[in-house]
C-alpha cells in the first residue's frame, strides 16, 4: 500500500460511509478477529459498518466483543445482498480470491463499492482498488494493526480492538510459535496487552472450551492417524459416520491436523474430513520448512493458502481421495526428503 493509497483511504474515511467488512467462508480466529477489530475502529469515525460473513463461525469465537452483530450471508441472503449493493466501501479480510466467500462471490463482484483488500495469502487476485497484501505477515490481524498505524491512529486502539486483534494473531501463529511470528509480531502483541487485551483470559476462552465429545472425536482422529514414512508424511481421516458418532459441531476439528505434523521426522501432514452434506472431502494441509502446501493444494485439490498451511477439497470418496493423495507423494519425493 503506497503513501498515496493511504492518503486516498484517509480522504474516503473522512466522511461517514456505508461500509461492509467481509471475512472468508468458514471464518477462523484471524478472519473474525480482523473483521471485528476493524469494525470497532471504523465505528469510532461514525461510519455505518456491517460485518457480513459468508456463513457461521465456531462457538469458541462467540464471546468476542460485539460478535453478535456479525451478519451471516447464508442466513439472510436478500438483506445482505442489498447491503453489499448499497455499500460505498467494502473491506475484504483474510482472503485473496472472491471465490473464498462462497455464495457471496457474485454479490461482491457486482457491487460498485470501492474495495480494499487486507490479506496475507499467496497470489492475491486483483479485484480490489486498494490492496494491502503481504505474505510475510503472521496474520490479517497484524496487518489491521499496521493499517490503523498507517492511518496514524494507534491511540484509537481500545480494549475491544486490542482483544479482537490479539485473537487472530494468536490463532494464526499457533500461539506465537510458527515461523511467521516475528519480533515485530511480539511488539504488536505487547502493545495490544498494554491497550487492554487480557492474554490469559483470551487464551482460555479460545482453547479451553473442549466438550467431552470433541476430545472423543480427537481420540478417534488420532487412532486413524497413518504415517507414510518414505515421504515423511502423516495423514488423518474422519468419516461422516465418525463425525456423527461424536456429535461433531463446527470448530471441533480445528487444529487436529497439527497432531500429525507434530510427529518426529514428519514434514507434511494432512487431514481429510468427509462432508456428506456438501458432497466433498475437506482437506487441511500443513508442512514444516520449505515444502509448499499452497502449491500442492493448488495443483491437486483446488485450494490454496500459505507455504506451511493450506486447504482444499476433493469430490472423490474419502477412500479415493486418500489413495489419490498417496499416489501423488512420489512426485514430491525430492522436496519431502530434502527438509
Ligand atoms: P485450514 O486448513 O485451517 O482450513 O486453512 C489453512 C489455510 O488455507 C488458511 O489460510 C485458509 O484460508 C486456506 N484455505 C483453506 N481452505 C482453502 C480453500 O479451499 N481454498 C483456498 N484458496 N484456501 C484455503
Ligand atoms: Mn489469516
Amino acid at each position: 500500500m503506497t503513501k498515496q493509497d493511504i492518503k486516498n483511504i484517509k480522504e474516503l474515511l473522512d466522511t461517514p460511509k456505508h461500509i461492509v467488512i467481509v471475512p472468508h467462508k468458514n471464518p477462523d480466529g484471524d478472519a473474525i478477529g480482523s473483521s471485528l477489530g476493524l469494525y470497532h475502529y471504523l465505528l469510532k469515525y461514525n461510519h455505518n459498518v456491517a460485518i457480513i460473513a459468508p456463513n457461521d463461525y465456531p462457538s469458541f469465537l462467540k464471546w468476542m466483543p460485539n460478535e453478535n452483530n456479525i451478519l451471516l450471508y447464508d442466513a439472510q441472503t436478500e438483506e445482505n445482498s442489498d447491503s453489499i449493493k448499497e455499500a460505498d466501501l467494502i473491506f475484504t479480510l483474510d482472503f485473496n480470491a472472491l471465490n473464498r466467500t462462497g455464495n457471496m462471490e457474485s454479490a461482491l463482484s457486482n457491487s460498485k463499492a470501492i474495495k480494499i483488500m487486507i490479506d496475507h495469502h499467496q497470489q492475491p487476485e486483483t479485484y480490489a482498488k486498494f490492496v494491502y497484501s503481504d505474505v510475510s505477515m503472521s496474520s490479517t490481524c497484524e496487518m489491521v494493526y499496521n493499517f490503523i498505524d498507517m492511518l496514524d491512529d494507534i491511540n484509537k486502539i481500545d480494549t475491544n480492538i486490542a482483544t479482537c486483534l490479539y485473537v487472530g494473531i494468536m490463532t494464526d501463529t499457533g500461539s506465537f510459535r510458527f515461523s511467521s511470528t516475528t519480533s515485530k509480531t511480539h511488539r504488536i502483541i505487547a502493545n495490544l496487552i498494554d491497550k487492554g487485551a487480557n492474554n490469559s483470559q483470551i487464551h482460555n476462552a479460545i482453547y479451553d472450551t473442549n466438550s467431552f465429545n470433541r476430545l472423543q472425536l480427537l481420540g478417534c482422529a488420532l487412532s486413524n492417524l497413518r504415517i507414510v514414512q518414505e515421504y515423511r508424511t502423516a495423514y488423518i481421516t474422519l468419516s461422516q459416520d465418525e463425525l456423527n458418532r461424536f456429535k461433531f459441531i463446527k470448530g471441533d476439528t480445528e487444529g487436529v491436523v497439527n497432531y500429525a505434523l507434530s510427529l518426529k521426522d514428519v514434514v507434511f501432514a494432512a487431514i481429510f474430513i468427509e462432508d456428506k452434506q456438501n458432497e466433498i472431502i475437506k482437506i487441511s494441509l500443513r508442512s514444516k520448512g520449505e515444502f509448499s502446501v499452497n502449491e500442492f493444494s493448488r495443483t491437486h485439490f483446488e485450494g490454496g493458502g500459505h507455504i506451511n498451511a493450506a486447504g482444499g477439497k476433493s469430490y472423490l470418496s474419502l477412500k479415493a481421495t486418500v489413495e489419490k493423495f498417496i499416489s501423488i507423494l512420489p512426485n514430491y519425493n525430492k522436496a519431502l526428503n530434502h527438509e
